[in-house]
């Protein structure tokens, strides 16, 4: 693929979407054309009997990733639809016991939407705002708490802004209470180490595509504890333990599976990989006049840099760039033109949350690439700051 520049993008968006690993594809691909050798895992014969066994593989190497059971993992088309089961469904199956829940103001908007629609049924959503840093203090969320309250849902890795919650000590707290406790781990698995066996995470939500598997399929783990139980969403077949009905998407599962051994046997080498690159980006861009880091440098995954430059718009930024493929404050809200509502919740006026740029990359990004971003990056701001000499007013 060529740009208008004519030459071929560099992709720094992993935080939207990963590259597919290339053995995933392969093993996709190959679950295709043996079609006839799978078929509907419901099924009683031989051909049925196959997908099970695939099924199951798959569902053993996610939860490897995770050290969870592998029967406590539901397959879903991914995180929006993950992240919908657990809180809809845990609030509607808890809701004899109360109906007060528990949020923060830069949660996704799968999160955020999912409470909004809980409030037209009647339910009570307190929605705690971070500090400067994106971090939740815990003495708000134990305020916060109340009798009443069933379900606390605190993301673990920002999609923005890349920091990180304690999900550990959240989760605790909430272990105390009896109160449940979801995290939305989309920008997390498969990229820091989870350990559901130790965490006290009650539901996890996940998506295959943020870490090098395909779109359209994901995971939600749910703990074998009493009292930790979603109500359906959909309604139709026995699959995944009645949760989750519909004929399961053998290639998609397959494709998580192996995207999942993958990601556990590269994590640690991943993982200092991108630390390396984000120290070198950092480096470059430290000497340019009026930009702050958005987000907490100390409780951060280092695969996100968010960034705001005083005196420039963030999507003539974004143009500017390429070839570059960079967000401008977040993709979910590119459309709506708004100023990211994660920034602003962080204390950024519309002016530098409109001027963000957010950087993520993976394992196939080089240091050539994050030269190139600085290089771009440099004499794209002094142009625009050139252009508009009073937008940093
Ligand atoms: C990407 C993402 C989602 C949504 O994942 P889908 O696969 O698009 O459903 C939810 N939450 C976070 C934090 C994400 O980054």
């Amino acid at each position: 693929m060529k740009t208008a520049h004519g030459s071929s993008p560099v992709y720094l968006d992993h935080a939207a979407t990963t590259p597919i690993d290339p053995a995933v594809a392969v093993a996709m691909s190959a679950c295709f054309a043996a079609r006839a050798d799978y078929g509907n895992a419901s099924s009683n014969h031989i051909v049925g009997r196959r997908a099970r066994a695939a099924i199951d593989t798959a569902r053993q190497e996610l939860g490897l990733l995770l050290n969870a059971q592998p029967q406590d993992l539901i397959w879903t088309s991914g995180a929006t639809e993950s992240v919908n089961l657990a809180i809809i469904g845990a609030a509607r199956f808890r809701a004899h016991r109360g109906r007060h829940l528990i949020t923060m103001t830069t949660e996704h908007k799968a999160v955020a939407e999912s409470f909004d629609a809980l409030e037209k049924e009647g339910f009570e959503v307190t929605r705690l705002s971070p500090g400067v840093d994106g971090i939740l203090p815990l003495s708000d969320l134990e305020a916060a708490m109340r009798d009443q309250t069933q379900l606390v849902s605190i993301m673990h890795v920002n999609n923005e802004t890349g920091v990180i919650q304690d999900i550990e000590a959240i989760g605790t707290l909430c272990r105390s209470r009896d109160v449940l406790f979801h995290t939305d781990a989309a920008q997390s698995v498969g990229k820091l180490h989870i350990d559901l066996e130790a965490l006290p995470v009650d539901l996890l939500s996940l998506t295959a595509h943020k870490f090098r598997g395909p779109q359209g399929i994901g995971a939600l783990y749910m703990a074998n504890r009493p009292g930790c139980r979603v109500a359906p969403l959909l309604h139709g077949g026995g699959q995944e333990r009645r949760l989750r009905p519909g004929t399961s998407a053998l290639h998609q599962i397959i494709g998580i599976g192996v995207a999942a051994r993958l990601a556990q046997n590269r994590l640690a080498e991943n993982l200092s990989h991108v630390t390396t690159l984000q120290a070198r980006l950092w480096r470059g861009l430290n000497g340019v006049s009026g930009i702050t880091r958005n987000g907490c440098a100390e409780s951060h995954y280092p695969g996100i840099l968010n960034i705001s430059a005083e005196g420039v718009e963030g999507e003539s930024l974004m143009l500017a760039l390429e070839p570059l493929c960079v967000a401008s404050g977040s993709a979910c809200n590119a459309q709506s033109g708004e100023p990211s509502f994660v920034l602003k919740a962080l204390g950024r006026t519309d002016l530098e949350a409109q001027s963000a740029i957010r950087f993520s990359y993976g394992p196939e990004t080089s240091r050539s690439d994050i030269d190139l971003a600085v290089k771009l990056y440099r004499s794209a701001v002094s142009r625009l700051r050139t252009i508009a000499p009073d937008a940093a007013a």
